[in-house]
């Protein structure tokens, strides 16, 4: 059975649109994207002392279950040259399972929606591009909406906008 997923990607090392390319090249053959939002620009956060970051979502179909497919993710991050850091610290690419059909999960290693998902404007922002109706499962307002009572303060497009292709 085929599932749409919204991946968020992250990077603020090296060259930050090659990193998010690779990402989408490397890809597994199980896992096919589908349509990605525009490449954003974003201060850090959290940990404020580091580079600013790009972050991109894109939506895949797989066949792969969620563990399966985060295990998947992780390995990509190693592959594509991320080394193990702090929490919020600087990374040459993030790879985060933001939304799994009508999925609700919640396992010591895995939570779907991303616990994360509804605080970030840099999540929600390339993730509107996608799907700005959605309401994801569990919460009571769209992406939208939730992005509308964010500080979206210092998000920019970034570069051309190659980057950006089959939105719904
Ligand atoms: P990160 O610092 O973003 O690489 O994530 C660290 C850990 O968060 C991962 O190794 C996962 O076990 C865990 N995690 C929990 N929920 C998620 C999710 N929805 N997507 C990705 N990682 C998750």
């Amino acid at each position: 059975m085929s599932h749409r997923v919204y991946l968020a990607l992250g990077t603020n090392l090296g060259d930050r649109l090659a990193n998010l390319r690779a990402a989408v090249h490397a890809m597994p053959p199980t896992v096919q994207p589908l349509a990605a939002s525009r490449v954003y620009e974003t201060p850090p956060w959290g940990y404020l002392d580091q580079p600013a970051f790009l972050n991109q979502v894109i939506r895949v179909q797989t066949e792969l279950e969620p563990q399966d497919l985060l295990a998947w993710l992780k390995r990509l991050e190693t592959d594509l040259g991320r080394q193990p850091g702090m929490r919020y610290g600087p990374r040459l690419i993030d790879l985060d399972i933001l939304l799994y059909d009508d999925l609700q999960l919640e396992s010591p290693t895995l939570t779907i929606p991303h616990p994360r998902l509804g605080e970030r404007a840099f999540v929600l922002v390339p993730l509107a591009d996608l799907a700005p109706d959605l309401q994801p499962a569990g919460m009571d307002r769209t992406i939208g909406e939730m992005l509308a009572h964010l500080d979206r303060t210092g998000i920019q497009p970034y570069g051309v906008d190659s980057n950006h292709f089959d939105p719904e």
